[in-house]
């Protein structure tokens, strides 16, 4: 329905003929103020339109509402868009969604596969975005939210599995290294560690992101801010204390019975102990899973200082391991492949 029935229609050359003919005399530039069933149904007049369905009221130009009123007898607005076409489906298919018919399903999967619906749909976007959908910023946004949403569900019913850590794929993964590369872990292969090493050094002007100030302030920054206040503080370094202090009894064992390769990247450096504390090279206890993250996550100290926990790898790689997990830390590299 419309609420104003008069309507004010301004003459143009695109116009004369059409209110001519309906026997108005009028010049080009004249305003006529005439009841609304005289207008054409294709002028871009604005009137005001009242929704069937929930009486809200709508500026749109009128050939907009003829094409909707058309669409079914009656006006509806976009609110309540999708009750008026179920309503007109049940009244032509018999079904509110054609895709509750068969015939018509296979009919629509055609039509969406043609090239001519593909062209169609491309010049739509890119008349109303000036790109494709997809390359807007609206795109990018909506998207994440939607999956960080889909992730969350999925967490909270316990049903979220990470297709990249299921292990099949984590098998399909290591399969597909070796046949590759000889090696399954990417860390071992000499020339993709020159490439993370080349890549990470464009990109931090480190070997590795962890080396980056920026970065490391940033990933201490969101897990202080995060998870520990001041007085926690405090907490965890007492937590930290009773690791170091278990470790210590266990260091010469684990010495001892080490094979002398670095834990994450293989590289031989039991040699290195000859070098001073400091080196970089010089080979260091690290705790697989890392103090903080047991910390965090209320894990026994005992846990943290076992010795299935423990590992050596070179000072360096240590601390740029900082508070991360074993897995963290290798994923994380392996990321900027
Ligand atoms: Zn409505």
């Amino acid at each position: 329905m419309i609420k104003n029935n008069e309507c004010v229609v301004l003459i143009t050359s695109g116009n004369i003929k059409y209110y001519s003919k309906k026997g108005y005399s009028c010049i080009i530039g004249e305003k006529l103020s005439l009841d609304i069933s005289e207008v054409s149904k294709m002028s871009h007049n604005l009137i005001i339109a009242i929704c069937k369905l929930c009486n809200n009221e709508v500026n749109l130009p009128y050939s907009k509402y003829n094409i909707n009123y058309n669409r079914g007898g009656f006006y509806s607005c976009k609110k309540c868009s999708s009750y008026k076409r179920k309503k007109t489906n049940i009244i032509k298919y018999g079904v509110d969604t054609i895709f509750k018919r068969d015939d018509l399903r296979e009919i629509s999967k055609k039509w969406m596969s043609s090239i001519e619906f593909r062209e169609k749909s491309i010049n739509t976007q890119k008349e109303k975005y000036g790109c494709l959908y997809t390359e807007t910023e609206d795109f990018r946004d909506n998207i994440s939210k939607s999956i960080k949403k889909i992730i969350k569900e999925k967490k909270e019913n316990n049903t979220y599995e990470c297709y990249l850590s299921l292990p099949e794929n984590d098998k399909l993964k290591k399969e597909a290294m070796f046949v590759k590369y000889g090696n399954e872990c990417s860390f071992l292969v000499p020339e993709i560690k020159e490439k993370i090493i080349k890549t990470n050094l464009e990109r931090f002007g480190h070997i590795s992101p962890f080396g980056n100030n920026e970065i490391q302030v940033k990933i201490k920054n969101s897990i202080n801010r995060s998870k520990v206040d001041l007085g926690t503080l405090d907490l965890f370094k007492v937590y930290r204390r009773k690791i170091r202090y278990h470790t210590k009894l266990i260091r010469n064992k684990v010495f001892e019975e080490w094979d002398g390769y670095d834990y994450y990247d293989n590289e031989y450096i039991k040699d290195y102990l000859n070098l001073h504390r400091t080196d970089n090279k010089y080979p260091s206890i690290d705790h697989k899973i890392s103090c903080f993250y047991g910390f965090l996550n209320n894990l026994p100290t005992t846990d943290i200082s076992d010795i299935s926990n423990i590992c050596i790898t070179k000072r360096i790689l240590n601390c740029q391991k900082g508070y991360l997990n074993e897995n963290q830390f290798i994923e994380l590299n392996n990321m900027f492949l």
